[in-house]
């Protein structure tokens, strides 16, 4: 039976981008709100993203003029609300001469930039103007832009504390695993993968699937709904390689197939290098997880190579993750387009209800999106509701500084000149990981020691208590991989000492 206390306004399924941002979005406004993710927060396509908080200059090329302008619109939002998390960074496009699709780029770039400062102020920092010796000297001439970066799985929990402080309830490792319909409400069964307890029901009238690769799956079978939509599912891989030239610019490569690759400056020691467009069978498993195929490595070295001074090859790859983007396809449309190139499927998302009766319950499904525009894909979900159900408040989440500790700006120059006992690099991993909310577990620290046992490299416990209580870390890769990124630079054996001390 229904009692207060597993009763919600709203629940949502998936702790990626999109989840985390509506749980955010629909706490401020005033609902009841759940969300539970099957795995650890950020575990699914929003942590095997090319990290770009971007306007995606390509979509010009398909006249997607709307995507590009709501894109900017967030990337700009989030630059100056999120600071210590969205920085800007330095793009350039290298061309063997100036041929008919240099004249295009520039006058593309001239209208991004130009569709950019009539949203907001533009992003502004100072230019280097690198040289490139990293290419050879085919590449003569150059196109410069500026777009932002991020880290997405940090992005992800920083959406998630500050829905938590709003008050939303974070269930990780909690998998929908029924949804039955009882009169005007969904009786949902979550079941907890880390323990063997017996499965929780909980009841709502509104549910959000931002389910990601997942949502055709939890929206056709799960909920028994129909869909106007198939998924086309694409994946898209990065390899990460030792830093493989100087500066902190990343480059656009155009690829002989029209699509392009990047190669990033990743922390301050690699180069990652992506994306593929891998086309992916549609009726993914629950426990589905994207790997990196060999052919995928061949066609992201045989693309950049011609491009370099000195080539790469498979053996210098450290490291590399894979995703797959959930492309929603409308029935009727669906004439195999995406098959043959995936590179030209709409990235615009789709939220589609589920039709059930007039007085409920509801099922919001949400296809597809981006990492950049989570914040606008938030607010649309939640006024959808409004419909279904009354909302207290109208919409912040614009003015949402993305720290959990207050609403007030990240004061990034103060947090790095104060705290003079912990090392510089420290304290930069710090504030751009936790803004202000690693003050957190610098409370009560005025020496080096304070922070506890080191576990190598600037891994110290304070930082690790933290991640357990306050951010929902229960594993060794929650921790190494999607809140710090000490997995690419603590040695095995420090790994494994880390690994026998979280053991209880
Ligand atoms: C290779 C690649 C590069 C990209 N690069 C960029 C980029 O640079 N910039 C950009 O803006 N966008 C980029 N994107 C797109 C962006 O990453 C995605 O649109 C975004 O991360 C999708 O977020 P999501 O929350 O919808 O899905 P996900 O992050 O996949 O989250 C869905 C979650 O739902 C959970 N879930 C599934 N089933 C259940 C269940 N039954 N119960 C509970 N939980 C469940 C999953 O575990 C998962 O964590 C890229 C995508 C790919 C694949």
């Amino acid at each position: 039976m229904e009692n207060s206390s597993n009763h919600y306004d709203l629940v949502i399924i998936g702790g990626g981008i999109n989840g985390t941002a509506i749980a955010l979005e629909a706490s401020a406004r005033g609902l009841k709100t759940l969300l539970c993710e099957k795995g650890d927060l950020a575990s699914g396509t929003s942590s095997a993203s090319t990290k770009l908080i971007h306007g995606g200059l390509r979509y010009l090329a398909s006249y997607e003029f709307s995507l590009v302008q709501a894109s900017l619109r967030d990337r700009n939002n989030l630059a100056k609300f999120a600071p210590h998390l969205v920085k800007p960074l330095d793009f350039y496009i290298p061309f063997k001469q100036k041929n008919s699709t240099y004249w295009k780029t520039k006058i593309g770039l001239w209208l991004y930039r130009h569709i950019a400062q009539t949203i907001a102020q533009p992003i502004a920092h100072p230019i280097a103007q690198p040289k490139h010796p990293f290419l050879n000297s085919e590449s003569n001439d150059f196109l410069h832009f500026q777009d932002c970066y991020t880290d997405d799985a940090r992005l992800v929990i920083a959406n998630a504390k500050k829905a938590e402080s709003l008050g939303a309830q974070i269930k990780t490792y909690t998998q929908l695993i029924s949804a039955q319909k009882i009169q005007n409400h969904w009786a949902l069964i979550l079941q907890n993968q880390l323990s063997p307890t017996p499965p929780e029901t909980l009841h709502t009238s509104l549910v959000i699937n931002a389910s990601g690769p997942w949502v055709e799956t939890i929206h056709t079978k799960l909920f028994q709904c129909k869909s106007n939509f198939k998924l086309q599912l694409i994946q898209g891989s990065h390899l990460l390689f030792p830093k493989l030239y100087e500066g902190n610019h990343a480059y656009l490569l155009p690829t002989q197939d029209n699509r392009i690759i990047f190669i990033i400056p990743y922390l301050t020691q690699f180069s990652m290098i992506g994306t593929t467009d891998l086309a992916l069978e549609t009726n993914i498993k629950n426990n589905t997880k994207f790997q990196l195929t060999q052919k995928e490595i061949d066609y992201l070295i045989q693309e950049v190579n011609p491009y370099l001074s000195e080539k790469i090859n498979a053996t210098q790859i450290i490291h590399h993750w894979s995703g797959a983007r959930a492309l929603p396809i409308r029935l009727g449309d669906a004439d195999q387009k995406s098959t043959a190139n995936p590179s030209k499927i709409s990235r615009e998302v789709q939220l589609e209800w589920c039709e059930t009766d007039k007085n409920g319950p509801y099922l919001l499904s949400v296809w597809g999106g981006k990492l950049t525009t989570h914040r606008s894909l938030a607010i649309n979900a939640i006024n959808m509701l409004s419909t279904k159900i009354k909302l207290t408040y109208a919409s912040k989440i614009y003015s949402h500084y993305l720290n959990s500790i207050n609403n007030q700006p990240v004061d990034l120059s103060n947090l790095l000149s104060s705290y003079d006992f912990l090392p510089q690099s420290l304290k930069k991993r710090w504030v751009f990981s936790y803004g202000q909310d690693c003050l957190f577990f610098l409370k009560n620290c005025t020496q080096l020691s304070d922070l506890g046992k080191h576990f190598g490299q600037d891994l110290y416990e304070a930082e690790i208590n933290y991640l357990i209580h306050h951010e929902w870390a229960k594993s060794l890769d929650d921790i190494l991989y999607r809140r710090t990124k000490m997995g690419f630079l603590l040695t095995q054996a420090e790994q494994m000492r880390l690994h026998a001390w979280l053991k209880p």
